[in-house]
């Protein structure tokens, strides 16, 4: 497999016959970046089956190999979790739980100033609120007695996004419910080539979100209703943000496994992984994403296995 290849790779005419002869049909190429998901603490405890979903959802990408960095669990010293993060392309977080180490904190800090490509998953942006650091890689972050003392809301005004300061909570939710998402930039990589309106599965609307907020990009909206006990806000759910010299996409979504089961969810945590890494997007919007009107999801791959 790996003779074929490379054959394809050199496309060397010489080595055209080899290629011809050989039985296996043609293979797709070996993945080109490294990921690493870190998890171990997390008030949602389904994490080891949604590190379990995020896993997969990169490596069908064909562009990622996945390793995941565990911590001890909640109550146990966290000095011995050092992952090394600069062996790897992308560090997508699935993580909500106590502070790290300082070596393993300023190890991170390094590697994404240092170009390294981040993902914040649902909850890991209620983690390390007190870590200045990676309050300004996630732009916004809720829970953790944030408050205006973390930085403004990012509020929806006259067309433009612009900073809040008005004294408050960082980060609620109202009732769970399927919702809208609307695209606000439908030139990113990311986002381009999808409907600008699209209705997501059964997720925690995240709102009050507030921190640092600079260089952060809104790429996607929701409204939370008032009738749902949300803000009655366009409230920011997709976003990226510049940290130094690293780039980080920063998805709200993804509270229940139906959640990350979304073919929405799934789509852009794809592309803004390779939009992390390469700053470009090569994946198509998939035929079967969701509409204004239809939510779509994957089956449960555990259905019928549990009763
Ligand atoms: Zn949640």
């Amino acid at each position: 497999m790996i003779t074929i290849r490379t054959c394809f790779a050199l496309g060397a005419v010489g080595l055209l016959a080899t290629c011809a002869t050989a039985p296996e049909p043609a293979s797709d190429p070996e993945p080109k970046f490294s990921a690493l998901i870190v998890d171990g603490q997390n008030n949602h405890r389904i994490w080891p089956t949604t590190t379990g979903y995020l896993t997969g959802y990169l490596e069908e990408t064909g562009l990622f190999t996945v390793d995941i960095a565990t911590t001890p669990p909640a109550g146990e010293s966290l000095d011995s979790y050092r992952p090394a993060f600069s062996n790897y392309d992308l560090v997508v977080s699935n993580y909500n739980g106590e502070p790290w180490g300082e070596a393993a904190m300023a190890d991170f800090e390094a590697f994404v100033g240092g170009g390294g490509a981040f993902i914040s998953v649902h909850a890991a942006n209620n983690a390390f609120p007190e870590w200045t650091a990676y309050n300004e890689m996630i732009g916004i972050g809720g829970w953790g007695d944030r408050t205006e003392r973390h930085g403004p809301y990012i509020r929806l005004r006259d067309g433009e996004f612009v900073h809040d300061n008005t004294p408050g909570i960082g980060g609620s939710h109202g009732i769970r419910h399927e919702f809208a998402i609307n695209i606000r930039d439908t030139e990113h990589p990311i986002t381009r080539g999808l409907p600008e309106k699209w209705m997501h599965a059964n997720d925690e609307l995240y709102d009050r979100l507030r921190g640092p907020a600079r260089n952060v990009h809104v790429l996607a909206t929701a409204f939370s209703t008032v009738e749902s006990e949300g803000t009655g806000e366009h409230e920011p759910i997709l976003m990226t943000i510049q940290y130094k010299n690293g780039r980080i996409f920063h998805t709200t979504l993804g509270h229940a496994l139906v959640s990350q089961r979304c073919k929405g969810f799934i789509t852009t945590f794809k592309r803004g992984a390779e939009w992390a890494v390469t700053g470009d997007v090569t994946q198509p919007v998939p035929d079967d994403f969701p509409t204004a009107t239809e939510i779509r999801t994957r089956p449960d791959p555990d259905e019928g296995q549990s009763s």
